[in-house]
């Protein structure tokens, strides 16, 4: 593996259409940047990868231990998504290659989302806007309700949840919650000791929970049973939480008056591809093909999260919201040299490393160690300069995984 170091010229090849704001970004700091709008498979990948010390993909690009095994010169990859199931996490962190994403980039979209359609659903506007444009003029109040006051339950008040709960409570919605941890609550919303509770004293319930696995089918006949009679159910959170023939029941015999949903158990694989499912055709239910999050504003936050990451790891060894390395962040010094070593997770690693930076003579102005799982990184600031074979000795230990001279 090759060790990055400040004389070098970063290279990134950013695929899958990457927003133009992370290359103009990477390009500022003086990197060479490839930029393809397409996926690639993993033999070209492989090929390409030749000399490239940073990758950027979205959700279509495997990167696979096998790519990750044979590209030598690749320091860090960025995910320009939300998820990184398309990553082997496990053969990136053995690699040292550090993984960032962007994990809220889009939240405030789906807030913005959810907001949009508890209104729509209290106004029926899905059902008189179809009928519009089938000519029909079915002027009435019948049916149509303000949302203010009404009793809004979070399930999983997380990143999303939260913020929907802000901005809930401007529209005047009373706020409830119930999460499997304790979490702030913000504003004037309340945590519910039970999910129980919490569906038993909702108007309107909307999911916001991680797909981890145990959440799959966790909303079914029970929970729906557990609604209020007229209540409206939204999910934008994933689609195999939810059984959807029982939410169709709920919403058939008249016990739940609306639905949006976002996620499906199955979705299509591509744009144009039929959806099926069993909520078509029904009475005030809005569907929506999983675009949530998908707005330009997210896409640009992307690209401008995810290539910030990628630069101060490059530059300055922060591994800050990293997925998968210790999280560091060392304010630099004027005048110092920074080492980033990354190694196995062992004890005596620590002072191995400042006993050769002692052999060499050379002090230490500032070093900050963190620890995460097999790996080990610490961040070091010296003065002084120092001679090459100190690098090597550093990276001949047999703990070192990588070295990095960063400035
Ligand atoms: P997050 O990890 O910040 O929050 C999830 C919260 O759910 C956590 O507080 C967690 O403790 C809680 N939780 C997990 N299981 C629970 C359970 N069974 N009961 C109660 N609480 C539970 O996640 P986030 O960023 O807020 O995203 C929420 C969901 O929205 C995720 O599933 C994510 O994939 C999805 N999402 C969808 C879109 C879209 O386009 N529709 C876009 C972004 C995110």
């Amino acid at each position: 593996m090759t060790t990055m170091s400040a004389e070098t010229t970063k290279r990134a090849l950013l695929l899958e259409n990457i927003d133009a704001g992370a290359v103009d970004l990477l390009e500022s700091e003086g990197w060479k940047v490839e930029h393809e709008t397409r996926a690639l498979g993993e033999d070209e990948l492989i090929d390409r990868l030749d000399g490239i010390h940073v990758l950027g993909i979205r959700s279509k690009t495997e990167a696979t231990a096998r790519v990750l095994q044979q590209a030598p010169d690749l320091v860090a990859l960025g995910a320009f998504c939300i998820g990184t199931n398309q990553i082997d996490l496990s053969a990136a962190s053995q690699q040292g290659v550090a993984v960032f994403n962007a994990p809220f980039s889009n939240t405030r979209s789906v807030v913005e989302l959810v907001l949009a359609e508890i209104i729509s659903l209290y106004r029926r506007l899905g059902d008189k806007s179809h009928k519009m444009h089938q000519g029909v003029w079915d002027k009435s109040a019948v049916g149509s309700h303000e949302v203010r006051g009404r009793r809004l339950g979070i399930i999983g008040y997380g990143k999303i949840g939260s913020q929907l709960s802000v901005l809930a409570e401007a529209l005047g919605l009373q706020v409830r919650f119930y999460d499997i941890l304790d979490r702030l609550a913000l504003g004037n919303a309340r945590q519910c000791g039970s999910l129980e509770e919490l569906l038993a004293e909702s108007d309107i319930v909307t999911l916001h929970v991680d797909g981890r696995p145990g959440n799959s089918g966790m909303f079914g006949e029970r929970e729906f049973a557990l609604m209020p009679q007229g209540s409206m159910f939204l999910n934008l959170s994933r689609g195999f939480v939810v059984d959807h023939a029982a939410l169709r029941e709920h919403l058939e015999s008249g016990h739940l008056a609306g639905a949006a949903i976002d996620v499906f158990p199955e979705e299509p694989a591509g744009r144009g591809d039929e959806f099926r499912s069993e909520l078509r055709g029904m009475p005030n239910v809005i569907l929506t093909p999983h675009v949530g999050g998908s707005t330009e504003e997210a896409q640009t936050d992307i690209g401008q999260f995810v290539a910030g990451k990628l630069r101060d790891f490059c530059s300055e060894g922060s591994t800050a919201l990293s997925v998968n390395l210790p999280e560091l962040l060392l304010a630099r010094r004027d005048g110092t040299h920074r080492m980033a070593h990354l190694h196995r997770n062992v004890p005596g690693v620590l002072a191995k490393v400042n006993g050769i930076l002692g052999d060499h003579g050379v002090n230490v102005e500032g070093q900050l160690l963190g620890t995460r799982g097999e790996l080990g990184y610490v961040l070091t600031d010296i003065v002084a300069d120092y001679a090459p074979e100190l690098v090597r000795n550093l990276q001949d230990l047999p703990e070192t995984v990588r070295l990095h001279v960063l400035h």
